[in-house]
């Protein structure tokens, strides 16, 4: 069936992109964007980058699009609904219910709901503690860094290593606190995380493994400390916790579409296809097996995943007779100080086997192994050969090959 009316839930890049996409592939049929958040879609790696930035002068705006771009490139039958919320979703009468009391009807659809960042049970009334996953976050953290806070970073994941970065270049103390004995384990494996924790230390960042933060200290409504299981408390006057995030899910519970029991991230197929008639789920909140890993069942939180995953969900939504499967090389890069870290493939390894730390100083590529295959690369400031990686691991590369165009035996 072809839509009739297409919806997509969730505002950000995946929403984005399915919709233009939808427009793109020649759907002209009614359209609907629905966002939570009052801000049109913008851009969130900078965020922690850029936005971040010392300077008098305002931060770049991460809007991909002003209203006037949007309405033109999403044409005169879209409707752009910013600020609501979607609350529900009866797969029987296909609608959405929204937060503004009104139902949606839909005949295709793609959620595209993302993920929110893990909070500090009991933290969340504390002045001066945040987590970083939206532009009034990145404001909020912006203005602490202006007003030269002493740092405290709760999680040496991505998102709290960037910030810490941040901080450290306008000159701020910061302290990051990681319960693992190494970080990024699950995203890069044990070694290459202690690799990249090599860059806190030689950038003065306090890196602290293998510590329990057992509460905050405050006084007058104000964070003034992160009190750890060795009795110590660390100052502070912004407290970033970073300790990842959860799929928004919730207002699906009861829907019928399933939700994984790790996470409750939505559980699709290889085209992105909840299970529900015409209904798709793409980006941060998708479950979904991967063809090129054996069907390893995954749920990415990468940009490029989330772009290449709206538009794909559209597509198939649109004409799901033609449905493709999710089959792009996973693919992120994190900024740390003056580094680019990059990863392609996926981290679960038989082994990693560093291939390039002739270069001195921070450079290095390493490579995984699963089997017989080249699965992953990561790679810090290496970036034109990463991606030649990412063409082997594409064409299902061996590895041997890999090991031979890397020069190595
Ligand atoms: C600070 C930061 C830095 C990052 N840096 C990098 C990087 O360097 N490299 C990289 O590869 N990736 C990076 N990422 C990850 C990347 O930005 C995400 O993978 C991407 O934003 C996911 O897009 P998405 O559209 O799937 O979900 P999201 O961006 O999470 O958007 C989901 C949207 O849906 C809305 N929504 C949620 N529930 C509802 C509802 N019920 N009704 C209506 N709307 C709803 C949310 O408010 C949100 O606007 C970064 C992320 C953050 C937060």
């Amino acid at each position: 069936m072809v839509a009739e009316r297409f919806v997509v839930v969730g505002a950000s890049l995946a929403g984005l992109r399915a919709a233009q996409t939808a427009r793109k592939s020649g759907y002209d049929g009614a359209l609907t964007l629905v966002g939570g958040e009052v801000h049109l879609p913008y851009d969130r790696p900078p965020l922690s980058k850029a936005y971040l930035e010392a300077g008098t002068d305002e931060p770049e705006d991460p809007t991909y699009r002003t209203d006037e771009e949007l309405r033109t490139e999403l044409g005169e039958l879209a409707d752009l609904r910013l600020g609501t919320w979607a609350t529900g979703l009866d797969p029987e009468r296909r609608v959405f219910s929204l937060s503004d009391g009104t139902e949606l009807e839909y005949t295709a659809a793609v959620i595209a709901t993302g993920a929110k960042a893990r909070t500090l049970p009991g933290t969340e009334e504390l002045a001066g503690v945040h987590t970083l996953r939206t532009l009034d976050d990145a404001v909020a953290i912006r203005a602490a860094f202006d007003a030269g806070a002493r740092v405290v970073v709760v999680g040496a994941g991505f998102i709290g290593s960037e910030v810490a970065a941040g901080a450290r270049k306008r000159g701020l103390p910061v302290t990051v606190l990681e319960a693992l004995p190494v970080p990024l384990v699950r995203s890069v494996g044990e070694q290459m995380g202690r690799a990249c924790a090599e860059l806190h230390l030689a950038n003065g960042t306090d890196l602290r493994c293998g510590v329990k933060v057992t509460g905050l200290c405050g006084a007058d409504g104000r964070v003034t400390g992160v009190s750890l299981d060795d009795g110590s408390t660390i100052p502070a006057d912004l407290v970033v916790v970073g300790t990842g995030v959860a799929p928004n899910t919730d207002w699906l519970a009861g829907s019928g579409v399933t939700l994984h029991e790790r996470d409750g991230g939505i559980v699709c197929d290889e085209t992105l296809a909840t299970g529900l008639a015409g209904v798709y789920a793409a980006g941060d909140v998708a479950h979904f097996p991967h063809p090129l890993f054996d069907g390893l069942v995954m749920r990415l939180e990468h940009w490029t995943n989330a772009a290449e995953q709206g538009m794909l969900a559209a597509r198939n939504a649109i004409n799901p007779a033609e449905a493709k499967p999710a089959a792009g090389v996973p693919y992120f890069w994190s900024d740390w100080y003056d580094s680019r870290i990059q990863f392609v493939g996926i981290p679960q390894a038989d082994e990693i086997r560093v291939v390039s730390e002739e270069l001195g100083e921070d450079k290095f590529l390493a490579l995984y192994r699963r089997g017989d295959r080249l699965t992953g690369c990561i790679s810090i400031d290496r970036p034109t050969q990463i991606m030649k990686y990412r063409r082997q691991i594409m064409k299902s590369g061996t590895w041997a090959e890999a090991l031979e165009f890397a020069g190595v035996s």
